[in-house]
């Protein structure tokens, strides 16, 4: 579980001080689907970077399983809007540099690599360079190469806002039956209400300057893709 008490973030000081997040409180239970949604700038990005321990200065208390995190683990990993995958790396290099630190031998390491780029569809392309992917196959790349450290909780920000409608769709289906495959622990950004709804158990809304939880939406219909109409209303105001 992931459990968020009073964080709040302030980018500068003094005159130039910027507060982006306060008093900010959530617990994810492990294996729940939490989506974050909210204005631009709000902060989500700099929440999703707290919480991979990518960023250490801040107020309030972050735990994972009831310890403070300390800086980034291969318990917690990151997906960025970009892919970020480097361009001099093949996927299955970009895939082992993200593994080293996870003091694995070699065999493991491909097996590792081996399994993750299975699992989102991109074997063919394992030893690709970036240059020769279509953005979505790319975002499947910097899927798996975050899911090669088998990681508690995955945390996905905006990984699909790039992305045409239809690859949009399949991804969001991938990212469910991964979610469902391999309890694992989700919290996504998106921009997406209808993404939100259709993926997450809650949703969260946050509000700007400073960003604040405005309210938290259980999506609780069985059906993902009933449940929008309803849900679309608790969210709009
Ligand atoms: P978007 O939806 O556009 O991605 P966001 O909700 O992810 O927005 P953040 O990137 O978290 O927003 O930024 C929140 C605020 O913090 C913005 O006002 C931004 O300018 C500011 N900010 C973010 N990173 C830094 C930084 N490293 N230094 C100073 N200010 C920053
Ligand atoms: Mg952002």
């Amino acid at each position: 579980a992931l459990s968020v008490i009073g964080i709040h973030k302030v980018f500068g000081e003094g005159a130039a001080a910027l507060p982006v997040l306060e008093d900010i409180n959530l617990a994810i239970r492990p294996g729940e689907f939490v989506a974050i949604v909210g204005a631009s700038g709000c902060g989500k990005s700099t929440l999703l970077r707290l919480l991979a321990g990518l960023d250490t200065q801040f107020e309030g208390v972050l735990l994972h399983d009831g310890e403070p995190l300390k800086g980034t683990s291969t318990q917690r990993g990151l997906v960025f809007q970009d892919h970020r995958l480097l361009p001099w790396l093949t996927v299955r290099q970009n895939i082992d540099l993200a593994l080293l630190n996870a003091g694995l031998d070699t065999t493991s390491r491909q097996q590792r690599i081996a399994a993750s780029v299975e699992q989102v569809g991109l074997t063919p392309f394992i030893d690709a360079w970036p240059h020769q992917l279509s953005g979505g196959m790319a975002q499947r790349a910097a899927i798996a190469r975050a899911l090669a450290a088998r990681p508690q909780v995955l945390l996905l920000d905006e990984p699909l806002g790039a992305l045409d409608a239809l690859t949009r769709l399949k991804l969001q289906q991938e990212l469910r039956r991964l979610w469902q495959e391999e309890a694992i622990t989700m919290v996504m950004v998106t921009h997406d209400i209808e993404e939100a709804l259709y993926l997450a158990d809650r949703v969260i809304v946050l509000d700007a300057r400073p960003g604040r939880i405005r309210k938290e939406v259980p999506v609780d219909l069985p059906h993902p893709r009933n449940r929008n109409a309803a849900n679309f209303v608790a969210l709009r105001d």
